[in-house]
């Protein structure tokens, strides 16, 4: 679908999509055609999807969303279907459905666009997930940084209510009644993970749960909870909408539909960009104007470093399978800098439960300021690697997993610049 787009065409398709939204008329030519997001459904069939999904039984939406192909965009990829089916089958008196709006990876800025500007795509795909598993309450966990979005939010919310797509019998069906409320978040990045979220919504401190129990079958107050991200709930209205079959057609083999990807770091046209899940990192560096780089981070700060050698790469679950960030490092960019500043993020947002994490991440930041001032020997810089580790198989959650990730790549692809420094490798 997306072949006969230059990297420049589809960087205007998100432009001339805004455009069109803002002044309520359409100026991205026939929809379904060429190109389709959350984005231009906004601006031209919203609720559409809802409507649909209406006319079929909570079983046929839940295959609709399986044939689709979609997989979670909070990064990690499960199949949405298959979470929607689980959730569906799952036994309770109450079920939820939980939008995850507490972004907080460093660099990603997708879903404060979707939230500020297609709220009503979200709230429309909150509204068919609690048709398709039978949940009668929903909430979105917003995070603290995003408290500017909250009035507005209410507002589109009780407009919601008083067009009857929330409330008691929803768009007149009978017996569906469903409700979306918001609940902040207070700024802790840990709380993006769904276990610590929901400690969170229940009143206590964000710490993660250990999984199993998925919060399908044990999620918020003990009931089976589906916690789907911004990206993904936007996306369900229009495949609804649009039918399975299409977006099945856009992306590749394993990896279905477009995706947002929030651009940032040393490139030209920095923003949030939507394309077909496939591209190489080399074709997104040249639509964003990235194209002297020498590493990309996708993923953000737990996601993976790209050097230059590996940039023809592919974005998609069969190879680069990843959340919506993407941070370009451009020549000049002294690694062992990047890798302080995850760092410190790291040891800020630790939630202190598990001792690897907490403490290891601390010893990683001091050793890698040990290795900027060039006080340390290789030797010294494989025994961080090793801590890394450590640190990787036992943590509890993503975040300690994860962390140690941006070192051992720097020290992968840039051993060198770090051995380079003054006084390294005499020791
Ligand atoms: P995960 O693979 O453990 O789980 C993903 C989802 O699938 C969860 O909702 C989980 O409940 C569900 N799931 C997995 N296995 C299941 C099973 N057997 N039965 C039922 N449900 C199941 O990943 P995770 O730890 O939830 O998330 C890690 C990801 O989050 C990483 O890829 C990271 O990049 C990403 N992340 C995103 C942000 C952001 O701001 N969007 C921030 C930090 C991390
Ligand atoms: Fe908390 Fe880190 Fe352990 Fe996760 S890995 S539970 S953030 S201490």
């Amino acid at each position: 679908v997306f072949s006969n787009l230059t990297p420049q065409r589809a960087h205007l398709i998100i432009e001339d999509c805004l455009q069109g939204f803002r002044s309520h008329r359409p100026t991205v030519g026939k929809i379904g055609e060429t190109y389709s997001s959350a984005l231009t459904y906004a601006s031209h069939e919203a609720e559409a999807g809802l409507r649909r999904a209406l006319t079929m039984s909570p079983a046929e939406v839940v295959s609709e969303v399986a044939a689709s192909g979609i997989r979670g965009r909070g990064g990690a990829g499960f199949p949405t279907g298959t979470k929607w089916r689980l959730a569906a089958a799952a036994k309770g008196d109450l079920k939820y459905i939980v939008c995850n709006a507490d972004e907080g990876e460093p660099g990603t800025f997708k879903d404060r666009i979707l939230l500020s500007r297609f709220a009503d795509v979200v709230f429309e795909g909150m509204t068919i997930a609690a048709y398709a598993v039978g949940a009668r309450e929903g909430v979105i966990y917003l995070r603290a940084e995003y408290t500017f979005l909250k009035t507005q939010l209410e507002a589109a919310l009780a407009a919601r209510r008083q067009t009857g797509l929330l409330g008691k019998n929803i768009l007149g069906r009978d017996g569906f009644d469903f409700d979306i409320r918001i609940h902040m978040g207070a700024g802790a990045y840990v709380c993006g993970e769904e276990t610590a979220l929901i400690e969170s919504l229940e009143g206590r401190r964000g710490h993660p749960r250990n999984r199993p129990p998925y919060p399908i079958d044990v999620g918020l107050n003990g009931m089976p909870t589906v916690v789907n991200n911004v990206e993904t709930l936007s996306s369900i209205s229009c495949i609804l909408a649009r039918g399975a079959a299409w977006f099945a057609s856009i992306g590749t083999e394993r990896s279905k539909g477009f995706k947002l990807f929030s651009v940032s770091g040393d490139c030209t046209r920095p923003g949030v960009y939507e394309l077909p899940w496939g591209i190489t990192v080399e074709e997104l560096l040249e639509t964003v104007g990235g194209g002297n780089a020498k590493a990309v981070q996708v993923g953000g700060y737990s996601g993976q470093l790209i050097p230059a050698s590996q940039f023809d790469r592919r974005l998609a679950y069969e190879d680069l399978g990843i959340g919506g960030s993407v941070i370009v490092y451009g020549q000049d960019r002294d690694m062992l800098d990047v890798a302080e500043n995850y760092f410190e993020f790291f040891v800020d947002e630790s939630c202190g439960q598990c001792t690897p994490c907490r403490d290891g991440n601390v010893k990683l930041l001091e050793g890698i300021r040990a290795l900027r001032q060039g006080k340390c020997s290789s030797r010294y810089l494989n025994e961080l690697i090793s801590l890394c580790e450590t640190i990787q198989v036992s943590s509890k959650c993503g975040l300690g997993q994860l962390s140690p990730n941006i070192l051992i790549a720097i020290n992968t692809h840039f051993r060198d610049e770090i051995l380079a420094r003054p006084v390294m490798g005499q020791h």
